[in-house]
Order: structure tokens, then C-alpha cells, then sequence
């Protein structure tokens, strides 16, 4: 086991610190960590990556990771997955394995999980700590398909987590690595099944505002794409059909490479908008234009997994949304958006014009990427950004870093908490919000368990004591 102190970074390179970073991948290393932990007087903090390839590291864009001048654990190779063999379609994956990893032991049993992240390359505690998800309105965040865990606490047992314990499991299942570390988590999953997908880019703003409710109720899956200045919206729609199905334009061998020319494509647009605000409208008509029109069916996690390369420096304010009963919500949400970035834009006549020249002087392009709302159901966990919601919608407003948009961004955010939204935890951007207001009984009921769990704080860090109001001084008493 090596310890290091030195800059731990987190993907977007957006949050750094020094910290002792070490990497272990056993339970005995992962209990020798904790003492010396605890022996020193400092806390621990997991954070992903760890292997050397780009795509791994820590991919969250909250302070959830960073923890100076204390330690940082990597799992990278505790990264085994297996399946239950009872006849209970569940899987077990550790920690540390990616859900590309958890995906291809899913498809030799011809298994799926009914959500998952429009990226593979993340883990699998990651994911379920801060209640990451794609979209469909038959379940929540992939926490919600977690039916137990392994948790190793800071006296170094070993708990088990599962379903005979109710109130428990719904602590676990979004828990901001605030409970121990997790060791491995247990997935409901189903019987495969492939995915008819279909994306267009033909659907007004006006269209897409009106049918939402309709295509969330009629469809499995739902997702929509808006670039500023675009007059359409970018719609997705996914729907279950038997793994027996036969495949129909399916990603094929090319798939990887297209995905990456895509990420490498973007990334340029995005610099070249940012750089020379002129062009933004034109660009963003560029991106548009490239939305895909067809129909495919496909494997589940070939579907779900359709963006796995990403421009770095994204800002990416995400909240979840309560749809309310007929979408009034979602539709506050989305135009307050559009309006907002029409606004800061002064068309000389429409927002609409791929031309520089035809807004005011004065204008400002402050959202220069899409705005992104994944559909889904609600969640039942504790902390999970969408818990009591009746449908939520996750929200995404995205712009590339150095957009003029601080004062744009504060009143998009406004607007969305007074919604009564909740951020994502790995794009809180804001992380002085009252995090007990926004979860209410909640957060007394997590943080019950967790002062149970971890009474002396050995896994928070800055962030999280400021979550869970807890004072810094005396948080870990060195042994
Ligand atoms: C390009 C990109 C695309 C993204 N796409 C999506 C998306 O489609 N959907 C979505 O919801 N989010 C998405 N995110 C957000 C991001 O993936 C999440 O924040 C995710 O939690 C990151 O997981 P990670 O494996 O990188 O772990 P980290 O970011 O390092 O950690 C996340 C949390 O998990 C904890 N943790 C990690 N491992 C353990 C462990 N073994 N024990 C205890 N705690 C642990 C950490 O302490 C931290 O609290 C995206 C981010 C980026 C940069």
C-alpha cells in the first residue's frame, strides 16, 4: 500500500487539494488506513480513479472529494462483480468497479439494471453514494436499485446492509460516503431487455413544453436536449421491449470512436463560442444540427451509455425538479431558462437568429451548452436530490467554463430552489446552502444514522461537516 502526500485533483481539475492520497484495495488495507487515520487525528474521504487511463478519477464537481491536509482512499481494483446465483436477478459489485465493469457481468447473465448514467467510466460507490441516474420514469436514481451494501465503518466491522433493515438501506443508498466506506453494493436488476430508441430533433420548444407530461406517461424513457438559440428541442425516447428482440442499427464496432470524435468535436465548438462570444448562436445551431434522427433497438446499457467522452471544463448546474402533478413545475423550470438566456442575449428581434450581429450591443451569451432534463420517477432515499417527489425532472444547464453567467446562474438557481429543486450532490455548486432545510425530516433521519455510524466524524470533510452541522474542532479525537 503506498501513501503519498500530494495534490489530489478531481477530473474537471476543478477542485484540488493536498492531501495523504493512498490506494487500497483489500478490506485488511482499507482497516490499516483507518487506523492510521484515526491514529493521527485526520478523516478519510474515497474518491474514484486511480488507474491509469484517462477516463479515471474523480468525477464529481462538488468539494464532496477534496479533504486537505487529510487522507484520500482509491479502491481502484476492488473491483469485482458477481452475480447472485438464487434466481433473484441481483448483482454484487465492489466499490471500486467502474459500471462499464458492473455492465459487461450484467450482459454475460443476461441481466440489466432498469437506470443508469449516460456515462460508463464511473464507479459503482460513487454512483450510488450521491444518487447518480440517467432517466425512466419506472424508478429513481440507481440508488433506488440498490437492495444492499457492505459498508466498513470506522471501527473497522464490517456492516451488512440489506432490506430487513428498511430505514437503514435508505441511509445507504445515498450516502455522501458519510457512513464508512463501502465495500460493495447489491443491485435488483432484471431479466435483460433491449431498448427501441429513438431521437429527433424536429419537436418545437412550444411542442416539447406541452407534450412532456404526455411523453413521460407514454414512454419509458424520456430525455430532452435544448441549445440556446434554438427554436427545437433534441428528444429522446426509449422503450422496453424483450432481449430477444433483434437488434436494429444497434452502436456497433465504430461506436467507440464516435463517441470519442463527438467529445473532441464539441469540446472545440464550445472553446471556440466561449472564446469568441460572437459566434455563439451559430455554434449552438451547429451542435443542434447534428442531432441524430432515427430509431434503433439495442441492449439496455448500450443505449443508456450514449455519451462517454466529455468536454473537461463544463459548468453544469443540476438540480432535481418535482414535475408537480401537470408539469407546471418542470415548465417553470425549463422557460425560466430559455428567458433568461434570451434576455441576456438583446435579439434585435428573435432569439432565434444564428447571427451575432442581430443582438444589441450589450449582449451577453451566458449559457453557451444545453440545457439537459432527464425524466424520472422519484426516490425513496434519504439524502437522493429527488426524494418525496411525485415525478422528477433533472434538470442540467450547462456552459462551458469562463461563460459570463455568474449573476445568469445565480437566478437560474434562485428560481429552481424556490421550485423547491435540490441539487446533485457531485455539481453542488453551492455548497453553503442549508442542506437541513432543503431535506427537512430527512436529514434528521439520515443524520441520526449517521452520528450512529460514524460518531466521531471520521469520514467527513469539510463539506459534509457543513452539510450535516457538525464543528470542525474535536471531529476525530487522534486515538
Ligand atoms: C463528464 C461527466 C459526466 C457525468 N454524467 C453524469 C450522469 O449522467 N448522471 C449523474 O447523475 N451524474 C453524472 N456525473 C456526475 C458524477 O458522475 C458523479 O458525481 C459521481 O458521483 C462521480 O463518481 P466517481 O466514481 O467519480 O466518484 P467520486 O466523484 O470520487 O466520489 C463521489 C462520492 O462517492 C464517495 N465514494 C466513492 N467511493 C466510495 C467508497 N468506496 N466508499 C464510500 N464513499 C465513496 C465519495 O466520497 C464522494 O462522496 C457526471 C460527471 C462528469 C464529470
Amino acid at each position: 500500500m503506498e501513501w503519498k502526500r500530494k495534490i489530489w485533483r478531481n477530473w474537471e481539475d476543478s477542485y484540488q487539494c493536498v492531501a495523504e492520497v493512498v490506494t487500497a484495495n483489500t478490506v485488511e488495507d482499507l482497516r490499516l488506513v483507518i487506523e492510521k487515520a484515526r491514529a493521527e487525528g485526520k478523516t478519510i474521504r474515497v474518491s474514484g480513479g486511480g488507474r491509469p487511463e484517462a477516463y479515471s478519477a474523480s468525477f464529481s464537481g462538488s468539494p464532496i472529494v477534496k479533504n486537505a491536509e487529510n487522507v484520500i482512499v482509491r479502491t481502484p481494483l476492488l473491483n469485482r462483480v458477481w452475480t447472485l446465483d438464487d434466481g433473484s436477478n441481483r448483482v454484487t459489485a465492489e466499490g471500486g468497479a467502474t459500471l462499464k465493469e458492473l455492465d459487461a457481468v450484467l450482459h454475460r447473465n443476461r441481466l440489466s439494471l432498469l437506470t443508469s448514467t449516460a456515462p460508463n467510466f464511473i464507479t459503482v460507490a460513487g454512483a450510488v453514494a450521491l444518487s447518480c441516474h440517467g432517466c425512466g420514469k419506472h424508478t429513481g436514481t440507481l440508488s433506488d436499485l440498490v437492495v444492499g451494501m457492505t459498508i466498513l465503518d470506522g471501527e473497522g466491522r464490517l456492516v451488512e446492509i440489506g432490506e430487513d433493515d428498511p430505514e437503514l438501506l435508505r441511509a445507504a443508498r445515498v450516502n455522501l460516503g458519510a457512513l464508512g466506506i463501502i465495500i460493495n453494493v447489491t443491485f435488483q436488476c432484471e431479466p435483460e431487455f433491449k431498448l427501441v430508441a429513438t431521437d429527433t430533433g424536429k419537436v418545437s420548444v412550444r411542442e416539447a413544453l406541452d407534450r412532456a407530461q404526455h411523453l413521460y406517461e407514454t414512454h419509458d424513457y424520456l430525455e430532452y436536449f435544448w441549445y440556446p438559440f434554438c427554436d427545437k428541442v433534441w428528444v429522446k425516447t426509449w422503450d422496453r421491449v424483450s432481449g430477444e428482440v433483434k437488434n436494429v442499427k444497434a452502436p456497433g464496432r465504430l461506436e467507440d470512436f464516435k463517441q470519442r470524435m463527438l467529445g473532441v468535436t464539441s469540446d472545440a465548438i464550445l472553446k471556440v463560442a466561449t472564446n469568441l462570444p460572437f459566434f455563439t448562436p451559430i455554434m449552438q445551431k451547429t451542435l443542434m444540427a447534428a442531432t441524430p434522427e432515427q430509431t434503433m433497438v439495442a441492449p439496455a446499457y448500450e443505449v443508456f451509455h450514449y455519451q462517454n467522452y466529455f468536454p473537461r471544463r463544463l459548468y453544469d448546474l443540476s438540480y432535481a425538479i418535482d414535475t408537480g402533478e401537470d408539469f407546471s413545475n418542470f415548465r417553470s423550470a425549463f422557460e425560466f431558462v430559455t428567458a433568461k438566456v434570451c434576455e441576456y442575449a438583446k435579439p434585435k428581434r428573435s432569439c432565434t437568429s444564428p447571427w451575432g450581429f442581430e443582438y444589441k450591443r450589450g449582449r451577453q451569451f451566458v449559457q453557451n451548452f444545453i440545457m439537459h432534463c432527464r425524466f424520472i420517477r422519484n426516490s425513496d432515499a434519504f439524502l437522493a436530490p429527488a426524494v418525496g417527489n411525485h415525478y422528477t425532472c433533472m434538470f442540467e444547464a450547462v456552459t462551458y467554463v469562463g461563460t459570463p453567467s455568474k449573476q445568469y446562474y445565480e437566478e437560474v438557481e434562485a428560481h429552481w430552489l424556490a421550485l423547491g429543486g435540490r441539487p446533485h450532490w457531485g455539481k453542488t455548486y453551492n455548497p453553503d446552502l442549508d442542506f437541513r432545510a432543503l431535506y427537512g425530516s430527512n436529514w434528521d433521519a439520515f443524520n441520526r444514522i449517521r452520528q450512529r455510524m460514524d460518531p466521531e466524524g471520521l469520514f467527513l470533510n469539510d463539506f459534509t461537516r457543513h452539510v450535516f452541522q457538525v464543528e470542525k474542532a474535536g471531529a476525530v479525537a487522534p486515538a
